[in-house]
């Protein structure tokens, strides 16, 4: 499709520029069907609707005529792309789920073409503005196409963009021919949102020697190093009495809960109040009644150790909620969810090299990161699969004010066409 030349200059490279129409037009479709996953339900995925992406995606991938795609009995979409005879397989891996904390029902994507730079209004909630004075990222993209939700949903191009990446680099890749290219196998995992996207992943069915999550942000970063996790919950047993005959007798488990709450260090450990590799305890989830309180909290650290030590001013805390109250009970539950990829990828410096250099080839300036998260490649990567995280194009993830940039989304896609011609050198 012609674009204005101002416009076209804002694209990485003619590749890029070739791919953002269908980048944007599955972005759109894809952010349309709801997928939001929930916390701690024990089925797998942990809301059914997620699957209705991932059927649709496997009829893609096959009119494609990646002829093996399959939704697997663990609910991963998998499919697989041949290369060059010899060359290695190199996974694509994104998540078909969108966050439990912000709505995506009815989802209604807008595409704000050659954005002038203006503050964008969403229009489904007059509180909701993107203003550019208080977004760099966005300030930087005066010019660039900027897909938005109306204001009252999530956009959902976490990880939405990440798959519409991989399908539009799939999709050109099955239709083109131009030099040797790595064998490519995609994978679109559920409940990564959750911390269980890789959980029962079947490496050995999915074949891939290394592989790329599709799930970061800015342009041109490569994401190396995620938090360590963990979560815990704190089941806080009172005793409730009617209360006009709770004298001596009434123990308040909401009481105790948000004394637990109110204990837990403010100005420092906290997501509000750290940045970088810094660590936190974060309570975000407080339920119950008189009987019986629950506390959740997460735990983050880029370092394992310093993370055990989160846990275990937890866990402190939680035994004074009893010291305080003997008569209360004060039962913890940890839950570790995944490790710091870092030193699973020092293993591996040519999945790094190569994702650089594909960055490079689409036209952008490549940047390593770490990320104040996780991803499923941390998961994988602790369990022998290589997985670094590609940047996808998307900004203010979880957050009603979501927005991604067309042209960033298809530099995303062009890398990911560039990293099937450079695993395929690779091993000239
Ligand atoms: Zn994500």
């Amino acid at each position: 499709m012609a674009r204005p030349e101002a416009i076209a200059a804002a694209f990485a490279s003619p590749l890029a520029e070739e791919l953002a129409e269908d980048v944007l037009e599955r972005l759109l479709r894809y952010a349309r069907i709801d997928t939001q996953g929930a916390y701690r339900v024990s089925e797998r995925p942990s809301t059914d609707k997620q699957l209705g992406l991932s059927r649709l995606l496997v009829d893609e991938l096959a009119a494609l005529g990646l002829d093996d795609a399959r939704l697997t009995d663990d609910s991963n979409v998998f499919a697989s792309l041949p290369g060059a005879e010899g060359a290695p397989a190199v996974g694509l891996i994104a998540h078909v789920d969108t966050t439990p904390d912000v709505t995506a029902h009815g989802v209604a994507p807008i595409v704000h073409r050659t954005w002038a730079g203006d503050p964008i209004e969403l229009p489904g909630d007059a509180r909701q503005v993107l203003d550019p004075a208080a977004l760099p990222a966005l300030a930087e993209r005066v010019g660039h196409d900027i897909v938005t939700s109306d204001g009252t949903t999530l956009l959902g191009a976490d990880d939405k963009a990440g798959i519409a990446e991989i399908m539009a680099a799939v999709a050109y890749l099955a239709r083109t021919q131009d030099g040797p290219r790595a064998t490519i196998r995609v994978a679109f995992t559920v409940d990564e949102e959750v911390g269980r996207g890789a959980e029962d992943f079947d490496l050995d069915a999915f074949g891939a020697d290394v592989a790329y999550t599709l799930d970061g942000s800015d342009l041109g970063e490569l994401e190396v190093e995620t938090f360590s996790a963990a979560s815990m919950r704190v089941t806080i047993h009172g005793s409730s009495v009617h209360p006009g005959a709770a004298k001596d007798k009434l123990v308040n488990a909401v009481k105790l809960a948000s004394e637990l709450v109110l204990s837990v260090p403010r100005g420092r450990l906290s997501p509000e109040t750290t940045e970088g590799r810094e660590g936190y305890v974060h309570p975000h989830r407080i339920s119950g009644n008189a009987e019986e309180a629950i506390v959740d909290f997460i735990a983050r650290d880029h370092d394992d150790a310093l993370l055990e030590q989160h846990l275990d001013l937890l866990r402190g805390l939680a035994e004074e909620v009893e010291a305080r109250e003997p008569r209360a009970k004060a039962d913890v539950e940890v839950r570790h969810s995944y490790r710091n990829m870092r030193p699973f990828i020092e293993e591996n410096p040519r999945v790094v090299d190569a994702a650089l250099e594909a960055i490079r080839r689409a036209g952008v300036e490549p940047r390593l990161a770490i990320t104040r998260g996780g991803t499923d490649g941390a998961v994988l990567s602790a369990k022998g699969l290589p997985t670094p995280n590609l940047f996808t194009g998307g900004q203010e993830y979880h957050s009603v004010r979501e927005w991604a940039s067309v042209q960033d989304m298809a530099a995303a896609a062009a890398t990911i066409v560039h990293l099937a011609g450079v695993w395929a050198e690779s091993t000239e």
